[in-house]
């Protein structure tokens, strides 16, 4: 039986959100960041992720007023 470890996963990546799959074969992806984040300067990845939770908190807050709109 394969070690659970080896396997391979479908992660999504916390700079910039986009699925990977990881450990990938001579992939330099990371268990946290996919091939191409994995190369950027971790105060870059650290920007995308401030903006990815500003870009989901906006989301999540035109949903709310989308749905108010649609009430009246
Ligand atoms: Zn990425």
């Amino acid at each position: 039986m394969a070690n659970p470890k080896d396997e391979m996963q479908e992660r999504t990546c916390r700079s910039c959100r986009q699925p990977y799959r990881y450990p990938g074969r001579g992939s330099l992806a990371t268990r946290f960041h996919c091939e191409a984040c994995a190369e950027l300067p971790a105060p870059v990845r650290a920007a995308f992720e401030r903006f990815h939770r500003q870009i989901a908190l906006l989301t999540s807050r035109i949903e709310q007023l989308e749905r108010q709109v649609s009430v009246r």
